[in-house]
């Protein structure tokens, strides 16, 4: 018998501990984790001395663009500047020009993904106008359905909840979660035109719009159509303390429902937005130091279920509009949430068990990715090698990704991603790309 590959002498987070161990991979997957000297012989052996195997990171909140919107980011510098920030697996979110929300859109995504992924991609669809054609839709594979309520991207009228109501009963009946934005519309852009007409422009007013009550409103309303429709919510980058809180009681009383934050969400504040500006403009956005508080609390307790980078790469000249209300809201994010991460483990603020919890157990779970989420004979062999003594500083004129641009440009950090593994194939090695396109899978779920 002679395997793939044998990855010799790390440190691997193996059942909820961390254990000197080789692992040996064959034909993608792990086929034998134990000590060096039961390992098989193997077409190639890579030290990992020193490193810390963790199995593959899944970042569940992504948008790699492509098609229309390429010039933000395509397939293959998204999924480099995954791979280079240790994430195995990407979710793609569907609001793409065309909208992810058809079969011949999801087809198309997925031949695009097969030519010049690095990493896995599953996807997500927005919803078709047709509630009929949500079912061949989830026959394609999709990962789950999207729904942003800050304005209609998909077919679903969004201001109508028995509408919102049917196409759940849908979702729900497929057995598939749908994830959402969660921004009430009608009390945001209330707030929005009011600021509009009075010639506002400041960055206060865009959080004044974007309020914690925005947040609340939309999440007390999907969890109200949850309840009627059986169907799991996911609630994508949970920004506030009282939405958190609505969440938990949900939660509490049997309400099949899970929820993201981000790292901008943990570790900036509206102060850092309003020092760095419309570079740093999110939605939803930073705010006051509180909500960071609950928020890393959420993380703690156990609350929160997954943590995404939201990766949304602009242009530059999008990101620096005349006005606020016309920046484009969103910041790359694949090559900082780890390391980012890592460093909050020197700080006592997380454990690598929470870390692997919430970036790759739970979202194998909640998004029904088979084969992932922890590293066991059998497994798909999708790993990342951090080095957590590295020290430096964060880079974005290094990144990989074609957004240059970071709120946390320049911030010291400590712990690196160095090995990416895709199905056993190294595809980034100090930060170099070292895989062909096409390397990465196309996820079809089910
Ligand atoms: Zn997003």
């Amino acid at each position: 018998m002679i395997v793939d590959l044998v990855l010799s002498n790390a440190k691997a987070y193996i059942d909820n501990e961390i254990v000197d161990c080789s692992l040996a991979i064959k034909e993608g997957k792990i086929f034998k984790i134990g000590k060096k000297t039961a390992m098989p012989k193997a077409e190639s052996e890579i030290g990992l001395e020193n490193l810390l195997v963790l199995p593959g990171l899944i970042d569940a909140h992504v948008h790699l663009r492509d098609e229309g919107k390429s010039y933000k980011e395509d397939f293959l510098s998204g999924t480099a500047a995954a791979a280079a920030g240790g994430i195995t697996t990407v979710l793609d979110m569907p609001n793409n020009k065309p909208v992810t929300m058809s079969i011949e859109a999801i087809r198309k995504r997925m031949r695009l993904a097969e030519r010049k992924a690095l990493v896995n991609v599953g996807f997500y669809s927005e919803f078709p106008e047709s509630i009929d054609k949500i079912e061949r839709i989830g026959g394609e594979g999709v990962v789950a359905f999207k729904l942003y309520m800050v304005e209609q991207v998909g077919g679903l009228n969004i201001d109508d909840d028995s509408a919102l109501s049917e196409a759940f009963t849908t979702v729900s009946g497929l057995n598939l979660p749908v994830a959402v934005h969660a921004e009430d519309k009608a009390t945001l852009k209330r707030t929005e035109d009011k600021c509009r007409r009075a010639n506002c422009n400041s960055i206060e007013a865009f959080l004044e719009a974007h309020s914690e009550k925005v947040e609340t409103t939309a999440v007390k309303r999907l969890l109200n159509i949850a309840k009627q429709t059986n169907v799991h919510i996911h609630f994508c980058h949970i920004s506030t303390e009282s939405a958190l809180k609505v969440i938990i009681k949900a939660k509490r009383s049997g309400v099949m429902t899970t929820c993201e934050t981000t790292p901008h969400h943990l570790l900036l504040s509206a102060d850092d937005l309003k020092r760095i500006g419309g570079s740093a403009l999110t939605m939803p956005p930073m705010r006051e130091k509180h909500h960071n508080i609950a928020l890393w609390r959420g993380v703690q307790k156990g609350w929160i279920d997954v943590l995404s980078s939201d990766h949304a790469p602009h242009s530059l000249a999008e990101k620096e509009a005349h006005l606020i209300w016309d920046t484009k809201a969103g910041i790359p994010g694949l090559e900082t949430i780890l390391p980012l991460i890592l460093t909050q483990v020197k700080h006592g603020k997380i454990s690598i068990a929470a870390i692997v919890r919430l970036m790759s157990e739970k979202p194998a779970e909640i998004f029904g990715l088979n084969g992932k989420g922890c590293l066991k004979k059998g497994n798909d062999a999708d790993l990342v090698a951090v080095d957590l003594h590295r020290k430096y500083r964060v880079d974005a004129s290094d990144f990989l990704s074609k957004a240059k641009y970071s709120p946390f440009d320049r911030l010291k950090i400590e712990g690196k991603p160095v090995k990416t593994f895709v199905a056993g194939q190294l595809v980034m090695d100090e930060g170099e790309i070292v895989a062909k396109p096409g390397s990465g899978e196309v996820i079809r779920r089910g």
